[in-house]
């Protein structure tokens, strides 16, 4: 079925959260401070494992197509938080009235109607499985659960990822249960930035909770590698991951880090070590580099300074750090993915793409991983103020990356480095 001739209807819920398209009205999308109708590159079938969101006390926006005028509707906006693998086009598009409390921590997706079927504002951007859960019994993962917590009864850790498999249905702590891809091994308790969308620890007075609980002790060198041995006796082709959703930054823990780093290479442990972080300390690579880590992935929203600061709030470091980290690692031999967390309508403006592109250049980076930003997009907008300038559209954003920047592989997970 082609793309072209899809104009989707507008989805709205009413109060008491019944789901309908809308007769007439067209569906709408918001791209940075504008609401416009998707273009066919814009849209997909809403993929399996997506979930649909109504968000409360806010009015759904549609287009006429006969006067070609936006139309406020007295009805919930209906959004889509699109499974893994998935970066957003565009927004979906909502008015909100004054005095209504922001959004919880996800990405909302504009989400239409047509021929059968729902359509989302996305692309696929990583066909990789490994967040794929739809056909796995969830005994399983219960089962998984338990047989680690048997097999390490002492293990602080193992315990923390059991509770975070078996009841936040975090995707990392559910594939280390099924012995599968990716193990998370958090460390942190303490963080050096402040992130508006922080899901880990949220100030009171944010409005909205943070959606995980951030990890209350620091864990022994032991108690990580116990993990990673038990996850490389189950997994071919393990990933470790340092720097999870379940904590601060993983960089304020180097020396426990490259311990348990160094011990496992020197046992002959195999596999890839990677470490998500905010870049914020250039001088942890080296020991980091040299105790055995293969990748490290740097997280912004902005090659723009400015954006950058008021999104992340740094508290003892800036963008020149995070630039510098990037340098660092490249030069240490690490393999440096960036989780670019895209803004439909902001990210691929010629603006951002100049000062993006510029980053690329400056300290080439292997691998951008196109992410979703989760939080409420008119308090990211609020934040940001930004100048609204001509957007380019997702899919022209990722077919220029790939032709200035041929060397640059993109997708949305960490990869497998053999
Ligand atoms: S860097 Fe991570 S832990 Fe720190 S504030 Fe940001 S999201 Fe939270």
């Amino acid at each position: 079925m082609s793309k072209k001739h899809i104009r989707p209807r507008l989805v709205f819920a009413d109060r008491d959260g019944n789901i309908f398209d809308h007769p007439d009205l067209l569906m709408l999308c918001r791209k940075g401070t504008e609401f416009v109708q998707p273009g066919p590159r814009d849209l997909m079938p809403l993929p399996e494992g997506s979930d649909i969101f109504l968000l409360p006390g806010r009015n759904a926006l549609g287009l006429d197509p006969n006067s070609g005028a936006i139309e406020v509707m007295d009805n919930n906006p209906v959004a889509a938080f699109v499974c893994p693998g998935h970066t957003l086009t565009g927004i979906c598009a909502f008015e909100t009235p004054p005095g209504v409390t922001p959004l919880p921590l996800f990405a909302y997706g504009a989400l239409g109607f047509a021929k059968g079927r729902f359509w989302v504002c996305a692309n696929q951007v990583d066909p990789d499985p490994r967040q794929k859960f739809e056909e796995i019994p969830q005994g399983s993962i219960e089962q998984g659960a338990r047989d680690w917590l048997a097999a390490f009864p002492e293990n602080r850790l193992v315990r923390h990822l059991a509770n975070c498999a078996l009841n936040t249905c975090c995707p990392a702590a559910r594939n280390l249960a099924l012995g599968r891809y990716e193990a998370p091994l958090p460390t942190a308790q303490g963080c050096n930035a402040a992130c508006l969308g922080c899901i880990s620890q949220q100030p009171g007075d944010s409005g909205f909770p943070a959606t995980q609980s951030r990890i209350g002790f620091r864990p022994s060198t032991l108690e990580l590698l116990q993990i990673m041995r038990a996850h490389a006796g189950h997994e071919s082709r393990p990933i470790f991951s340092f720097g999870q959703g379940c904590e601060g930054e993983p960089l304020l823990e180097t020396s426990l880090i490259a311990e348990a780093c160094r011990t496992y290479r020197r046992e002959g442990g195999t596999g890839t070590i990677n470490i998500n972080t905010n870049g914020s300390l250039p001088a942890a690579i080296p020991d980091l580099a040299g105790s055995g880590l293969s990748s490290i992935r740097v997280s912004l929203n902005s090659g723009q300074e400015e954006y950058y600061s008021s999104y992340y709030r740094p508290r003892s470091y800036g963008f020149t750090e995070v630039k510098e980290t990037i340098r660092e690692a490249k030069s240490h031999g690490l393999f440096v993915s960036l989780n670019y967390l895209f803004f439909p309508g902001l990210n691929d403006t010629e603006q951002e793409y100049r000062a993006f592109g510029g980053l690329l250049e400056e300290t080439g980076p292997d691998f951008i991983q196109l992410r979703n930003l989760n939080l409420d997009p008119e308090l990211y907008l609020q934040t940001l103020n930004p100048v609204q300038s001509p957007f380019m559209g997702f899919a022209n954003f990722k077919k220029r990356l790939k032709k200035d920047f041929p060397w640059i592989r993109t997708g949305y997970f960490n990869p497998w480095l053999g």
